[in-house]
């Protein structure tokens, strides 16, 4: 026994499996992939949606980043000055945001890009 990359999903696998556990492609005596074009289809569609999470955790980062920046700059300074409050967020909370934004930007970028050469394929 020994093993190999599954055809359809590229996870490792049994040589001796009649089926790959992962994707669920059904593999004939010689080798071939008997239901190919199904098993090719719900792989994509588990990327497509797999992509479709990155996307949407990468937007709520963003967002999260800009509530943070806005919380930084606007609310600190309105709190201190309306409630008489003495709030101290220091610059480390920007810098955070400054962070919190680019990782969601990169995020949706990079899964922008993935269900473009997604549906190429
Ligand atoms: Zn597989």
């Amino acid at each position: 026994m020994a093993i190999i990359n599954c055809r359809i999903c590229g996870k490792r696998i049994s040589n001796k499996a009649k089926s790959c556990s992962h994707c669920g492609a059904v593999f004939s005596a010689d080798g071939s992939v008997e239901n190919l074009e199904s098993a090719q289809m719900i792989q994509k569609m588990k990327k497509s949606s797999r992509i479709q999470t990155i996307s949407f955790i990468s937007i709520i980062v963003f967002v999260i980043g800009i509530l943070l920046w806005y919380f930084e700059v606007n609310l600190t300074a309105y709190f201190n000055k309306n409630l008489g409050m003495n709030l101290q967020f220091g610059k480390e909370v920007q810098s955070v945001a400054k962070y919190v934004l680019a990782l969601g930007f990169v995020g949706y970028v990079a899964a922008r890009f993935m269900i473009y050469f997604n549906k190429k394929k």
